[in-house]
C-alpha cells in the first residue's frame, strides 16, 4: 500500500439547495478528498491550514479516521476558509457566493516528515502555489501525483496554474473548468490541449453525466449513476477525486487499465456524497455500502453486444 498526501482547503461551508439551507459546516476539498480516501485505509495525511476558529470535533473527525493530521497548521488568531454557494434548480450547476480566503492567503504548507516520500500525491483544489510547494517538499519523485482545480484559480492566478499543471500526471477536472482553461468547446479537443499543457492522463468531470478519462488516444467513460435523491452536489468533485487517489494507492497500478477501475470508485464514492448536506453521508459510509453501489454501477454499465451477424 501506497502512502498518500493530500493538500486542499479545510473549510466551512455554507450551502443553499433547493432542498434547504446550511449554517457554516464542516467542508473543503482536503476534507472531502480525505473521507473518500479513508475508505481504502490508505495511509493518508493532509496538509492544510485552518483558524483557531474550527471546532477540534472536526478535525477528530478526520483522526478518527486514520487520516494524519499533523500537517494541519492551526493559526490560534486567524479565521478559517470559508466558501458559500447557491444551487440553481437543475443541482448541477452553482453560483459562488462568497470565498473568504482567510488563513489561506498567507499559507506554506509543511508536508510531515513521515510523507515526505510518498508515492502518491493529491494536489486538491486550492492556490496553485500552495500546491507547488507541496509538490517542491518531496524528497522523491511521487509515483503519482493528481491535481484538481476550479475556476476561481484560473481567474486570479492562471499562470501559477499552468507551471504546477506541467507538473502533474494527471488532472480532474469538471466540464466548464476544462472549456474555460483551454477555450475549447469540445471537450475531446479540450483533453488534448491539456495533454500538452503537461498531465498525461485528463479527467474531466460532467457532474451527473459521468466523467471521461483521456489518455493518448484512448478515452474511457463512466456514467454518474442515476440516483432517486441528490440533496447537496458540493464536494461530490473532491470526492470523486479522493476516491481516484485513494484506490491507486491502495493498489498501487497505475496504468491506465487500472485508473479505469480508480475512475469507477470515485465515481460511486461521489454518488453517496450528494445524498446529504456537506459531509454528512461521507462521515457514515461503511465498506458493505460501497460494495453493494459499485455492484450496481456493475449491471449499469456491463452488456455483452455481438459484433457480428446481425447487421
Ligand atoms: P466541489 O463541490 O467538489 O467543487 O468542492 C466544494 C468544496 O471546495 C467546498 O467544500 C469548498 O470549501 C471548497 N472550495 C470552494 N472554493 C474553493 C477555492 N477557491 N479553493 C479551494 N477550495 C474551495
Amino acid at each position: 500500500m501506497s502512502k498518500l498526501v493530500i493538500v486542499g482547503t479545510v473549510a466551512f461551508d455554507a450551502i443553499e439547495t433547493p432542498f434547504g439551507k446550511t449554517d457554516k459546516i464542516l467542508g473543503g476539498a482536503a476534507t472531502f478528498i480525505g473521507l473518500a480516501a479513508s475508505q481504502f485505509n490508505v495511509d493518508a495525511a493532509i496538509v492544510s491550514v485552518v483558524g483557531g476558529d474550527f471546532p477540534q470535533e472536526y478535525l477528530d473527525l478526520l483522526s478518527d479516521k486514520n487520516i494524519d493530521i499533523s500537517g494541519v497548521e492551526i493559526v490560534k488568531e486567524g479565521k478559517t476558509f470559508f466558501w458559500s454557494g447557491k444551487y440553481h434548480n437543475d443541482m448541477n450547476t452553482r453560483d459562488t457566493l462568497a470565498t473568504e480566503l482567510n488563513v489561506l492567503a498567507d499559507f506554506n504548507p509543511v508536508v510531515p516528515v513521515g510523507y515526505k516520500n510518498a508515492e502518491v500525491v493529491m494536489l486538491g483544489n486550492l492556490h496553485p502555489l500552495v500546491q507547488m510547494g507541496v509538490l517542491e517538499q518531496m524528497n522523491k519523485k511521487p509515483k503519482m501525483v493528481i491535481l484538481d482545480t476550479m475556476n476561481f484559480w484560473m481567474d486570479c492566478a492562471l499562470e501559477e496554474l499552468k507551471a504546477v499543471i506541467k507538473k502533474v500526471d494527471v488532472i480532474t477536472i469538471n466540464d466548464e473548468e476544462a472549456r474555460q482553461l483551454t477555450g475549447e468547446y469540445s471537450l475531446v479537443v479540450a483533453a488534448r490541449k491539456i495533454h500538452e499543457m503537461g498531465p498525461k492522463y485528463v479527467v474531466i468531470k460532467k457532474g451527473e453525466h459521468g466523467a471521461l478519462l483521456f489518455h493518448e488516444d484512448n478515452v474511457f467513460f463512466a456514467p454518474a449513476l442515476p440516483l432517486e435523491e441528490v440533496f447537496d452536489p458540493t464536494g461530490a468533485g473532491d470526492t470523486f477525486a479522493g476516491g481516484f487517489a485513494g484506490f491507486l494507492a491502495k493498489t498501487e497500478d497505475y496504468s491506465f487499465e487500472n485508473m479505469k477501475n480508480a475512475v469507477i470508485y470515485g465515481s460511486t464514492l461521489a454518488s453517496f456524497c450528494v445524498e446529504k448536506f456537506g459531509t454528512e453521508r461521507m462521515k457514515k459510509l461503511n465498506e458493505k455500502e460501497v460494495y453493494q453501489r459499485l455492484d450496481q454501477f456493475k449491471q449499469l454499465t456491463q452488456f455483452e453486444i455481438v459484433l457480428e451477424n446481425i447487421l
